[in-house]
């Protein structure tokens, strides 16, 4: 990520941030109450190298960032040593975990796998300073909220793409277009 002189003033995290628009939603962990088996749909289902863990669904707001190789160790952990954890049980992010219903398998706690505070920039924060944060704290990605609410990733390869895209173009059809 060394010149920065690509990206005009007006490019704009939003600009570069994931997903698009005609993009499946962001893949994203709820923190408290998702099954083993609903995440390990999720990680079997993508390959991306992590997952914002949110509030709820609804509300979008985010609570930390979890690497997919942590929740991978972390699940095949606790299926092969912890007593009775299965495909049913619950997946939990937060400080507290709720007593289970009688019956219930035990949950599984991954607060200390999470990120408690990963990066993140509104949609409309400049890609030059975008690029200068990835350089100065040496970032792998980056989370893009507008309103508090989580709207995309902008991985270090996103930006890498776009600078290339934006060298290749036509110099007039940026400054036209
Ligand atoms: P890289 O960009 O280094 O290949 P990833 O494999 O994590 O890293 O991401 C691949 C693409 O998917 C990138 O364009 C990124 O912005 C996007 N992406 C990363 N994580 C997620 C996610 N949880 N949900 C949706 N898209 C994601």
């Amino acid at each position: 990520l060394e010149s920065k002189e690509e990206f005009s003033h007006k490019t704009l995290a939003m600009d570069v941030m994931r997903p698009r628009r005609s993009d499946p939603p962001l893949s994203v962990i709820v923190q408290d109450g998702m099954s083993v088996e609903e995440v390990e749909t999720i990680i079997a289902e993508t390959s991306y190298s992590g997952f914002p863990v949110v509030v709820s669904h609804e509300s979008q707001r985010l609570v930390g960032f979890v690497l997919r190789r942590d929740l991978i160790i972390s699940i095949d952990n606790a299926r092969q040593r912890q007593e009775g954890v299965v495909s049913p049980s619950r997946i939990f992010f937060t400080e507290y975990t709720p007593p289970q219903p009688p019956n219930s398998p035990p949950p599984l706690k991954l607060r200390g796998i999470m990120d408690l505070s990963p990066f993140t920039v509104t949609d409309h924060t400049a890609m030059d300073i975008v690029v200068d944060i990835f350089r100065k704290l040496g970032l792998r990605q980056c989370l893009v909220t507008h309103n508090g609410r989580l709207l995309g990733i902008i991985t270090k390869k996103d930006i890498l793409k776009h600078m290339a895209q934006m060298a290749n173009r036509d110099p007039d059809s940026i400054l036209f277009n």
